[in-house]
């Protein structure tokens, strides 16, 4: 099966959408490993929305203008897609080639930037407030991904790819180990919540926020290619267990919850018929898959409803409608 891509990033894509589509519903590029997967299905294809980008990252969705938003990281460009009619332009160009996006507590714009070393927030007036770029007097390395709690906490990584080379920032030294870091955003405050990482990079909360998973993508640099799980309380962290970990030679990098509880992550970087999303329910059992073409970086929740997951998957961005929501409501 092919699409034709009309945005004007669009000039038209031939790549296959994969062996498994065949345009017939259930869609076999959704597989399910378990009853408590297929009871999320829907009966829904999965989308290639929009092509065209160099490396896709960082997706999130703003239901108030009905948009999703994501990082284009080595083009040094933010991009939009509108839900109502697909129309994709440019949000932001340069990004300082910004890597992960959330939205706060009241919708506004959470972005990390790789080439400036900080992590900033977009006004509801288009206003960019720079939220930390420094620890202890030294700086971040590249901060990559970032949540937000109930409480308005940001919690980020830092791990530094952004500094590794000119492809997704520049090539600096590391003044800082790479941890992982909760902000009061209302006081300025930071401190280390997580120290053992070889690469931090995905976060994501349970839906009662008593969890969270953090990818280290270390295996880039010799380490790890696994998901942990912390216990939260108070805003500090305990346990640290393995949680996920069948990712190897590939890996994962961005996750989000359902809620329900289920981890929905990336995959890719190796087996090409491992490409795309994996879904685990908490207890850590694989319970379903979602094949894509291209190796898939990050996706989060979306839609008016919440239902569509969307995920950034190299130079595409791909949805599906699902029958569970994200963890959170999107703004
Ligand atoms: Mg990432």
């Amino acid at each position: 099966m092919m699409i034709q891509n009309d945005t004007p990033f669009g000039r038209p894509s031939l790549l296959p959408l994969g062996d498994l589509a065949d345009g017939r519903y259930p869609d076999r590029r959704i597989q399910s490993l378990d009853p408590r997967f297929t009871a999320h299905q829907g009966n829904a294809a999965v989308e290639r929305i929009a092509t065209g980008f160099r490396w896709a990252e960082g997706p999130v969705y703003f239901a108030a203008g009905g948009m999703l938003l994501w990082s284009d990281i080595p083009n040094n460009r933010m991009l939009r897609w509108l839900e109502e009619d697909g129309h994709v332009s440019v949000f932001r160009a340069p990004s300082h080639f910004a890597n992960g996006n959330t939205a706060d507590r009241e919708g506004r714009l959470l972005t990390c930037e790789h080439d400036t070393r900080r992590v900033t927030r977009t006004e509801h007036d288009g206003s960019i407030t720079v939220l930390i770029d420094s620890h202890g007097g030294k700086r971040l390395n590249g901060p990559n991904d970032l949540i937000v709690a109930a409480d308005g906490a940001i919690w980020f990584t830092d791990p530094g790819y952004g500094i590794d080379g000119p492809y997704e920032g520049h090539t600096a030294d590391s003044e800082l180990p790479r941890h992982v870091y909760r902000l009061d955003a209302a006081t300025g405050a930071a401190r280390i919540v997580a120290d053992d990482f070889v690469r931090p990079n995905g976060l994501a909360l349970s839906p009662d926020e008593r969890r969270l998973y953090v990818v280290d993508s270390g295996i880039t640099h010799g380490g790890p290619a696994h998901i942990r799980a912390f216990d939260v309380e108070d805003g500090r962290l305990s346990g640290g267990r393995i949680f996920a970990e069948d990712f190897a030679p590939g890996f994962t990098d961005g996750l989000r919850c359902d809620a329900d509880g289920n981890v929905w992550c990336s995959m890719g970087w190796a087996d090409p018929a491992e490409d795309g999303a994996r879904c685990y329910a908490s207890d850590g059992d694989l319970i379903g898959k979602i094949h894509l073409p291209e190796g898939c970086a990050n996706l989060c929740f979306g839609g008016k409803k919440g239902h569509r997951l969307f995920m950034a998957a190299s130079t595409s961005i791909y949805s599906v409608y699902l029958n569970t929501t994200g963890a959170k409501r999107p703004f």
